[in-house]
């Protein structure tokens, strides 16, 4: 699975970043973006880390977090 965040939409509410840091950060402006490829949806997620990138897309209230199963 891969991710990105449409930054297009972000409201930098924080929820991702606060539920999956080892994948979402954000920018000086609060927007997030997909730390692991510089949201470029390039780089697979580790199996560990998918209950909490799944918890990030239900709880981005613009549906921002963008999921790819490989
Ligand atoms: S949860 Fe959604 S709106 Fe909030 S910071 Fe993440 S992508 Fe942006």
């Amino acid at each position: 699975m891969k991710s990105k965040i449409n930054r297009d939409t972000c409201i930098a509410c924080g929820n991702c970043y606060a539920i999956c840091p080892e994948v979402y950060d954000c920018d000086n402006d609060g927007i997030a973006y997909c730390s692991l490829d510089n949201n470029t949806m390039t780089k697979d997620i580790d199996l560990t880390l998918y209950k909490s990138v799944v918890d990030a897309f239900e709880c981005c209230p613009t549906n921002s977090v963008v999921l790819e199963n490989n």
